[in-house]
């Protein structure tokens, strides 16, 4: 396996970006009374995410939601001190398009300032729940520049029935706003006909064959780009409760999960990541003021 892993990452020496979504099983379900008796179970889908990239010697970006970091502060700390970035996926879980501005600061900030305190250095890498900075919430990226975030991941460049922006260049871009400049990196799409198919992770990585995800790796290499890579732990927990969602939801949280583990073994021995903070240092930031 280790030959055969090197291979690999001889042939295909482009860089991804591995990022993970750190929210618990029932950050993301909208009825309030099942998150409010919701059993925690994130350390099961940590431990497992958190050997397999020790195993294959990857590091990457965890963008923790608030609430799933106060009711888990050893497993902050604990990803912090294995040399991965942190970031943050929000305080509430919920959409931003939904909030007002003000709250939208409120949250983001408090969200920022206890993950700081937790894993005891600054966070400067942004993703929304839901993906949801869209053209109704595009106001979102001033306020994050406007607290300090250097880059946000928030951005989907399909049309999805909860989030995206299809027309969206699909390539890292420098954002100026009146309160600075953020770099924006899009997640992932592929180029098919005249539609954007993505190829990010979540609920795409498991419901697409592995064969489908190398095959999309691949064409996005082939364009020059990286892939942003999105996983959430949950996704590694079999045993999470099955709770009443619309068929949409349902497809997104439970679908395929038995072979999530495998898929993600194989793509980590496949392709080659990195965390997001570390790849714009060195390349992103420069190509996105030259072009
Ligand atoms: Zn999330």
């Amino acid at each position: 396996m280790k030959s055969l892993q090197h291979k690999s990452q001889l042939e295909h020496n482009i860089q991804h970006i591995f990022t993970v979504d750190v929210e618990d099983w029932y950050h993301g379900v909208a009825d309030e009374q099942i998150r409010a008796s919701a059993e925690q179970r994130l350390h099961y889908g940590m431990s497992i995410l958190l050997e397999l990239l020790a195993e294959f010697n990857v590091k990457g970006t965890f963008f923790w939601l608030g609430h799933a970091a106060v009711e888990n502060p050893s497993i902050v700390k604990q990803v912090a001190e294995a040399g991965h970035e942190i970031g943050c996926h929000g305080w509430s879980h919920e959409l931003v398009y939904t909030m007002s501005p003000q709250r939208f600061r409120e949250e983001t900030k408090r969200a920022r300032d206890t993950i700081a305190e937790l894993a005891g250095r600054p966070v400067i890498a942004y993703r929304a729940p839901y993906f949801s900075i869209t053209s109704k919430s595009l106001w979102a990226l001033e306020i994050l520049a406007d607290l300090n975030f250097q880059y946000d991941s928030s951005i989907f460049p399909v049309r999805n029935w909860r989030y995206g922006i299809p027309s969206y260049e699909p390539h890292p871009q420098e954002v100026k706003t009146p309160s600075g400049t953020i770099y924006e990196i899009p997640a992932s799409v592929r180029r098919v006909f005249k539609y954007n198919i993505p190829v990010s992770g979540g609920a795409y990585f498991r419901l697409y064959p592995y064969s489908v995800t190398r095959a999309n790796f691949r064409a996005v290499e082939q364009k020059g780009r990286r892939v942003i890579f999105y996983i959430h732990p949950w996704e590694l927990d079999l045993n999470h409760p099955p709770v009443p969602l619309n068929w949409k939801e349902r497809i997104t949280h439970y679908m395929n999960r038995r072979s999530t583990k495998t898929k993600l073994q194989r793509v980590l021995q496949d392709f080659s990541f990195a965390p997001l903070g570390e790849v714009l240092e060195k390349e992103i930031i420069h190509n996105c003021k030259r072009t």
